[in-house]
């Protein structure tokens, strides 16, 4: 069964998907969300960070959030 991991990415405005297992070929500052389907990862993302789609959208405190998660995980490669 291929899992597929949902990730919104606010540098490039979109969703990006990435196999389970695979490394993610986009290293900019996206976030993932646990999601079976691409709408129910779109209304994870919504809930989380509304309309926003790069990372200017967002407010303050919410970007270092993103910002946050988005280094913690490239720290972890
Ligand atoms: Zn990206």
């Amino acid at each position: 069964m291929n899992i597929t991991r949902y990730a919104w990415c606010f540098s490039h405005g979109v969703f990006h998907t990435f196999p389970e297992g695979d490394t993610p070929w986009c290293t900019a500052t996206w976030i993932a969300f646990t999601a079976t389907t691409r709408i129910d990862a779109l209304a994870a993302k919504h809930a989380a960070y509304g309309d926003a789609q790069f990372l200017h959208d967002l407010p303050a405190d919410k970007q270092i959030e993103v910002i946050g998660i988005a280094e913690a995980r490239t720290g972890q490669l």
